[in-house]
């Protein structure tokens, strides 16, 4: 039985939402260790050359842009298998969740869309956040570049949010301690702290990157921020040909969005990280565009970089496949098919900045699938010649 989804007490009523009573139990079940949930790899699925791979479609768009991603790679020859779960937001029980957990331990790999959690009940958790959990996918990446003929607020971005993603204000402990009053528990951990600062300063020094801006609210919660911070500061000092730097996330946001450019690596808690990843997003073309990567010690997720489920626009033909075909290009790079990814990777390029075929979200006219034909129009032709 995964500990989170273990027995919990009865749920209170608050506003409109079902509110749980903390109680030492329910501390205990979500946050007995809260440094790192610390993962003993499965053997690898794979066969003859191929990487089995768990995709989780989600609700809203995502159906729809996997089928794209499944098209594309049939057309690329990619030796990838899927091994699709939905999983039924409705559902008051975690079995379709608990399945895909497995699946994913099995794999390694995983490519998703957002999952919804439609159920009000406390006891029933965000699936998103229950992944990201139990398989210790303690760091967010998104490398945000801008494409040149992409119409933006800001040309020539590029930089890489790393973000916390598995504790702050995602600790999900929440209870109301008197009637009317709801308290909500911030963790924030050196030992999650650390391995995020150190993985922010290995990836700079690894890419060549020169500065690593740290972005925290450490004069307003001065021992949980402070804590971060502190930790950051230090892991610096082991990298002293990288410039450290440290930002106030209101101050950073206003930064962002008037001077994009002074920005290279930015490593911040989770929160902070969603709102930062969502401006640089809107930023370089919106959400629609850039690809999202998790990783743990054993686990990798892919996924769009902001985490959309995009029900309204969902079943229409609009939304934009390049942000879950670019995670889809992650994915390869990261199972070790140099050649495919670089394929697809070049297949969006030429679509979006020489063919210029955009969607709605871009300002352009063309379909969903306009752009993917485009994309397999290429993906077809770079094949032919490997
Ligand atoms: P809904 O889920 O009903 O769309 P929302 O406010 O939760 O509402 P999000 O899913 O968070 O919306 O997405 C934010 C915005 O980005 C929405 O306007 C959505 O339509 C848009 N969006 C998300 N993904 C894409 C995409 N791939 N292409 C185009 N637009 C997108």
């Amino acid at each position: 039985m995964l500990g989170i989804f273990s027995k919990c007490t009865l749920p209170k009523k608050a506003g409109s939402h079902t509110i749980r009573q903390l109680s030492s139990l329910n501390f205990d079940i979500q946050h007995k260790h809260p440094q790192a949930r610390r993962q003993v790899g499965l053997p690898r699925a794979r066969y003859g050359g191929r990487n089995a791979v768990t995709m989780l479609p989600g609700g809203g768009i995502g159906p729809e842009l996997m089928s794209y991603v499944k098209e594309v790679f049939l057309h690329g020859g990619v030796p990838v298998d899927f091994e699709t779960i939905q999983i039924d937001p409705q559902s008051d029980n975690n079995d379709d969740l608990q399945y895909a957990i497995m699946s994913i331990r099995r794999n390694g790999v995983c490519i998703k869309g957002n999952i919804e959690t439609r159920s009000l009940d406390t006891a029933i958790i965000s699936r998103n956040v229950a992944i990201r959990n139990e398989l210790d996918l303690f760091v967010n990446v998104i490398n945000v570049q801008s494409y040149n003929n992409i119409p933006s607020r800001h040309k020539n971005v590029n930089c890489i949010v790393i973000r916390q993603n598995t504790e702050g204000e995602y600790a999900m402990l929440e209870h109301e301690s008197v009637e009317g009053v709801v308290e909500s528990m911030k963790v924030i951990t050196k030992e999650n702290s650390t391995r995020l600062a150190r993985y922010a300063f290995e990836l700079a020094k690894n890419n060549g990157r020169t500065k690593v801006t740290a972005v925290h609210k450490a004069n307003i919660m001065k021992l949980s921020d402070g804590l971060f911070l502190e930790t950051c500061k230090n892991m610096s000092l082991n990298y002293p040909d990288i410039k450290f730097e440290h930002m106030i996330i209101d101050n950073c946001c206003m930064q962002l969005v008037s001077n994009p450019h002074q920005f290279d690596v930015m490593v911040m808690p989770n929160l902070y990280g969603s709102i930062v990843s969502n401006v640089i997003c809107g930023l370089v073309g919106g959400a629609g565009l850039i690809s999202g990567r998790n990783y743990g010690d054993h686990y990798a997720v892919f996924e769009p970089g902001t985490r959309n489920t995009g029900s309204s626009i969902a079943g229409t033909n609009t939304a934009n496949p390049v942000a879950m075909l670019s995670a889809s290009a992650d994915m390869l790079e990261h199972l070790g098919h140099k050649v495919h990814c670089d394929m697809i990777r070049t297949a969006i390029s030429k679509t979006l900045n020489e063919d210029m075929v955009h969607t709605a979200d871009l300002n352009g006219t063309a379909k969903s699938t306009d752009v993917v034909d485009n994309v397999i129009k290429h993906v077809k032709s770079i094949a032919g010649r490997i």
